[in-house]
Order: C-alpha cells, then sequence, then structure tokens
C-alpha cells in the first residue's frame, strides 16, 4: 500500500491555502473579481480536494495587463538572463520535486511512479533544455524576435509537463505568458507559479488564470494577446482556430490522436507486449500520442492476443500513491462515463472484450486495462479517441494493408512501428502520417525532438529548434549604405 504519511507536504501546502486558490497574477495570489470558484475533486476517492478560481473577464484581463507591462524587461534581461531564471526554475523542480509529484499523483489520479520519474524530471529536463537555447539566442536566432504576451491553455492529462513544454520555449525566446490550465488539474500550475516567484521570476513574466473553458474563450478572445498555444481536444482546437481567423494572433495547437502501433510477425514478440502496455496503459491511457489501435500481422494475430491476455493479468490498479501500481484512477467521473459508453458501443459493434483481472478500488474513478479485438475498421472505437485504458485491436496481411489501416484516420499525431527486419520498418516509417514515428519503441518524448501532429492532430511542434521558432516571429533588418563624401 501507500507509503502512510506520503502526502504529509502536498496536504500542508493545501491546508496553507485553506484548499482554496485565487489566480496567481503579477507575482501574486489574487482573489477572483466576481469571488466564484469550482471544486475540485480527487479522482482516487471522489472528495473534495481544493476550490479554484473561476476566472473571468476582469481576471484575464487583469493577467493579460500584467504580462504585457512585464514584457518589455523581459525581452530586455537578453538571452543569458532569461537564461539564468530557466535554471533556477529547473532547480525548484528538482528541489521539490517529491512534493510536485505527490500533488500531480492527487490532484490527477496518475500512478506516483509515474509522476516522479517522468512527469516531475521531464519537466525539470525542458527548462534546463530551453535555458540552453536562451543563452543562444542573440546568435541562433539573430533574425527572430519575441511574439509578446502568450496566451497557453492546457490538459489536464500532464498539468505539470504541459506546461513546461509552453512556458519554457515562450520564456526562453523573451515572451511573457498567460496560463490557463484544466479545471480539473490546476494544483501543479498554481504551486509552480508560487513556487517561480520564490525563486525571483519577475512579477508578470508567468500568469496562471483558473477556471473551465469560458475562461480559455476570453483568453482566446482578448485584444491584447498575441499568440495561443493550445493542448487539448481537437474539437476545441478546430472553435479556437475559427475564433482566432483574421484576428492577427498567431497559433499552434497540439490535438488530438488514433495512434496506430504496428506489429509485424517478424517483431520481438514480448519486446511489442511491453510497448503495448506503455502505448495505451501508461497514465490510464490518456495520452494524446497513445498507441491506441494495435495493428497485427495475421500470422501472429493468436499468439500475440494471448500473450499480452496473459500479461494483462498482472497489471495492478489502484490507489496513485502506491508505488506497487501499474495504473491508477482516471482524471474525473465524466470521463469514467465517456470510457464505459466507448467501451459499451465497441461491443455492441461486433468487438470481442477482454479485461484486467485486476482488483479495483470501490470508489473513485477507476477502470480496468481494457482490450477489444476483432474491431471492425470503420467501427466507432477504431475512428474515435477514447482518451482511456481500451485498446483496439485489428489485423492485417500485408505491409500495405498496415500502412493503409495506419493512416485510415482523421488524426495523424504519433505511430509505432514493430518489426526485427530494418529495411521492412524503414520502408514502412516514412509512409505513416505522423508527425512522430517510434521503431521498436513508444512514448519516447525528448525536450530536444520536436513533437506535434498532422492533419487534425494540429500544427506546430513542441521541443527542439523548430519549437523556439514557434514563439518567435521573423524580423528582417536592412539600412541604405551611407552616401559616399566626395
Ligand atoms: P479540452 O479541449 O476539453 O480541454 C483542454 C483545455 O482547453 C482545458 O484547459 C479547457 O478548460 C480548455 N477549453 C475548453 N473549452 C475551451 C474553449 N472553448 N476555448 C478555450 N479553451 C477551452 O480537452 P481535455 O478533455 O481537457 O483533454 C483531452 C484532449 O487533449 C484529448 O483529445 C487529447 O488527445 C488532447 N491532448 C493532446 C496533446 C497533444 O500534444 N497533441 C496532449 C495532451 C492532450
Amino acid at each position: 500500500g501507500p507509503a502512510p504519511e506520503a502526502d504529509v507536504e502536498a496536504r500542508a501546502w493545501l491546508k496553507r491555502h485553506d484548499a482554496t486558490f485565487g489566480h496567481f497574477i503579477g507575482g501574486k495570489f489574487v482573489a477572483p473579481h466576481a469571488g466564484k470558484y469550482l471544486t475540485t475533486i480527487e479522482p482516487a476517492t471522489g472528495k473534495t480536494l481544493a476550490k479554484i478560481a473561476q476566472g473571468a473577464a476582469a481576471d484575464v484581463e487583469a493577467a493579460v495587463s500584467a504580462a504585457r507591462s512585464a514584457q518589455p524587461l523581459w525581452a530586455k534581461l537578453g538571452g543569458h538572463g532569461r537564461a539564468r531564471h530557466l535554471y533556477a526554475l529547473a532547480r525548484m523542480l528538482q528541489r521539490h520535486a517529491r512534493l510536485f509529484a505527490v500533488l500531480e499523483a492527487i490532484d490527477n489520479g496518475k500512478p506516483i511512479r509515474e509522476t516522479r520519474d517522468l512527469d516531475v524530471p521531464l519537466a525539470a529536463r525542458h527548462f534546463l533544455y530551453h535555458a540552453g537555447w536562451a543563452q543562444l539566442q542573440e546568435r541562433e536566432f539573430a533574425d527572430q524576435v519575441p511574439i509578446g504576451v502568450i496566451g497557453q491553455i492546457i490538459p489536464w492529462n500532464f498539468p505539470l509537463l504541459m506546461l513546461a513544454w509552453k512556458i519554457a520555449p515562450a520564456l526562453a525566446a523573451g515572451n511573457t505568458v498567460v496560463l490557463k490550465p484544466a479545471e480539473f488539474t490546476s494544483l501543479t500550475a498554481l504551486l509552480f507559479a508560487e513556487l517561480a516567484a520564490e525563486a525571483g521570476l519577475p512579477p508578470g513574466v508567468l500568469n496562471v488564470v483558473t477556471g473551465d473553458g469560458a475562461t480559455g474563450a476570453l483568453l482566446v478572445e482578448n485584444p491584447d494577446v498575441d499568440k495561443i498555444a493550445f493542448t487539448g481536444s481537437t474539437e476545441v482546437g478546430r472553435s479556437i482556430r475559427q475564433s482566432t481567423a483574421g484576428s492577427g494572433k498567431s497559433l499552434t495547437l497540439e490535438l488530438g490522436g488514433k495512434s496506430p502501433f504496428i506489429v509485424f510477425d517478424d517483431a520481438d514478440i514480448d519486446g511489442a507486449v511491453e510497448g503495448v502496455v506503455d502505448a495505451i496503459w501508461f497514465n490510464q491511457g490518456q495520452v494524446c500520442c497513445a498507441g491506441s489501435r494495435l495493428l497485427v500481422q495475421e500470422g501472429i494475430a493468436d499468439t500475440f492476443r494471448k500473450r499480452l491476455i496473459r500479461r494483462m493479468e498482472t497489471l495492478r490498479v489502484g490507489p496513485p500513491l502506491d508505488k506497487a501500481i501499474d495504473m491508477g484512477a482516471v482524471v474525473a467521473p465524466v470521463q469514467l462515463e465517456r470510457i464505459k459508453s466507448m467501451v459499451e458501443t465497441g461491443v455492441k459493434e461486433g468487438a470481442e472484450i477482454y479485461q484486467a483481472p485486476a482488483a479495483i478500488p470501490n470508489e473513485g474513478c477507476f477502470y480496468p486495462p481494457t482490450f477489444l479485438w476483432n474491431v471492425h475498421p470503420s467501427s466507432t472505437v477504431a475512428i474515435e479517441e477514447i482518451f482511456g485504458p481500451v485498446l483496439v485491436a485489428m489485423t492485417f496481411r500485408t505491409p500495405d494493408e498496415a500502412v493503409m489501416l495506419a493512416n485510415n484516420t482523421r488524426y495523424g499525431l504519433a505511430a509505432s512501428v514493430w518489426s526485427e527486419t530494418i529495411g521492412l520498418a524503414l520502408d514502412i516509417a516514412p509512409k505513416l502520417q505522423a508527425g512522430v514515428v517510434w521503431v521498436n519503441a513508444t512514448n519516447l518524448f525528448d525536450a530536444s525532438v520536436g513533437f506535434g501532429g498532422y492533419r487534425e492532430s494540429g500544427f506546430g511542434r513542441e521541443g527542439g529548434r523548430e519549437g523556439m521558432y514557434e514563439y518567435l516571429k521573423p524580423k528582417a533588418w536592412s539600412t541604405r549604405k551611407p552616401r559616399a563624401k566626395v
């Protein structure tokens, strides 16, 4: 079970704030203008966790105005000056790694093993990496200038990590930020902002306005925001694209996916089975690039299914703070209901189902690892993103058929190819319509590699040199030659 007092520090932090949080604007907590709050729950127990402010127009305006005032000085600091702050933010995360990992697990429901080993260290890594770019900025991006004030809207599946992906490059490039975290999971963003201020980040450089989609829409519509960077559902992404059209705002979108996981009959089967576990049961399957569509070559389909089911028998589901679990709780009751209804639809449409026999806590938003096979390529569960711990499987005969099935989606975020024949893997990879392709691997993330989608998975990249360009705009400089004096 969980270490008995694992969450003492996180609970103390909540208590210090009376479990009630205003927005973080201009370097301090500010009560919401209209006095409205939302209640957030702890997904693993269903109990109330905290109250967060519901941002109204006046709150968004105050945050944008704080960001606007801070931007010229932040830009003037220069690359080396900003790098010092980004290094300080990385060290702050490292110093408080345990607090962040525990708070994230409580607030989101994901296993502490993941927050401790992935979310928090990868977030710190993102600040370190972008501190490097900030230092190089005047040489490497000499013909670029910051965009200005950036509005950033993030989802609930990787609250702290998505914060890092968004704000590290934006701040490195000399912009200031108004961040709107997801309403289910705003706590680590608020903790981050508070500790960033203590670590000396100038007031107004990072502002956090909490609230639901309506607050996000107010940020999108604010005329003094120069760019919107959004990660979330394709549906909301589409509406943001429409509402920013013609506004002069820049926009990047990181949206949904239905990523194929292709296993050829010469693959290392045990390796590929482990790959599937990571692809679809990591973070309860709430991963935009989850390998949610398993495509197996016919000759090994039966063997593969049996080995996968045997592996599923060993998966453990339980409280997020228990270090021995493989899967925690999904983020909220509404998501749990959505997952249940998608699985029912799949079964109604003819899929066969296996669910891991793991013991599941009685209360809270838990759902077992689930595997649907004999899924028809045109059925709902093969097409729609489930965003939960549900794998759907289909078979194919030839490599061409695998490519066709893999690309038979409106999305294009990621793809994973498993084969021991290097020639085959290298032939297939470029044919896949996906922004990221992994060979004999899945869910590899690196701050130096641009991540992003094709088609309805969005546009723009996060990470790498290409990610820096998303927060800069080109500026051509020229001057007339002085006239020769005679
Ligand atoms: P969502 O689109 O409902 O919400 C995302 C964020 O947008 C939240 O902060 C929400 O409050 C805000 N929002 C909602 N309506 C808005 C509106 N009209 N205007 C402005 N902001 C609004 O998505 P979600 O359910 O929170 O997240 C799950 C989705 O995110 C999945 O589809 C997943 O694939 C996607 N996702 C994509 C990536 C990626 O990098 N491509 C990463 C993580 C998640």
